[in-house]
């Protein structure tokens, strides 16, 4: 619409008569009542302009157009799929068949809970409750008192596995290395009760992981 205006501005001018002239010259042959052999031509009035060939396009089938484009738009992602699977095709396989095969894991992931015991069997955490000072959602509850040869222990250690977003703060709080998140992350469950970890729980933990954990955090001390 805008383009018609606009050629219709730039092409037709009035002349003395009060037509509308073109500057498009028509070619005028013999016939012509205003021929002479000077001038084969004559200025084309507003009646007689040629429409422009987008102009002569009133009835445009936009159905057909935009399937028309759909088809070209599907045509290109079908290529680009085909070409990207044959790229792929001779790389080496990426995925594994989880969880009969497993990926490797960093020492620094951050998973299950644990809490960690000395090589005697003593338990390691002294209850100073920086880790649940520490924890942001508030998600670690501890109760300790003095046992009898004097060492401050703790009586309740439970973690609401449910409020813990498993920031690391609490392993980086402890001063002894007790609280420490193990490279185990399989502990879905649908019953909440199943996420709220006491402290047999997490000893058990720890008791099972020992190994892996002391291997994590001998490979974390080496690099600081
Ligand atoms: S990992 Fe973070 S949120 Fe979870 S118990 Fe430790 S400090 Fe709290
Ligand atoms: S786990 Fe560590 S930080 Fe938490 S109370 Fe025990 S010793 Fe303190």
């Amino acid at each position: 619409m805008i383009r018609r205006v606009i050629r219709r501005f730039a092409q037709l001018q009035k002349g003395s008569d009060g037509q509308e002239y073109s500057y498009t010259q028509v070619p005028m042959d013999s016939n012509h009542p205003h021929y002479t052999p000077h001038q084969d031509y004559y200025w084309a009035t507003k009646d007689e302009l040629a429409p422009h060939p987008l102009e002569i396009r009133t009835d445009v089938d936009w159905e057909s157009t935009l399937n028309h484009w759909h088809r070209k738009f599907w045509q290109a992602d079908i290529l680009k799929m085909v070409w990207t699977m044959g790229m792929h095709s001779f790389e080496t396989e990426v995925t594994i068949n989880y969880p009969a095969e497993k990926g490797p894991l960093s020492p620094l992931f951050r998973g299950e809970h644990s809490l960690r015991r000395y090589p005697t069997g003593e338990e390691r955490c002294i209850a100073c409750k920086l880790c649940e000072a520490t924890c942001p959602p508030k998600a670690i509850k501890i109760e300790a008192e003095p046992r009898p040869d004097g060492a401050r222990k703790t009586t309740r250690y439970d973690i609401d596995m449910t409020k813990c977003i498993y920031c690391g703060y609490c392993a980086e709080a402890c001063p002894v290395d007790a609280i420490v998140l193990s490279s185990n992350f399989e502990f879905a469950t649908i019953a909440h009760s199943d996420m709220l970890f006491t402290k047999t729980k997490l000893i058990d933990n720890g008791d099972r992981w020992e190994a892996q954990l002391a291997r994590n955090l001998e490979w974390v001390f080496k690099r600081k």
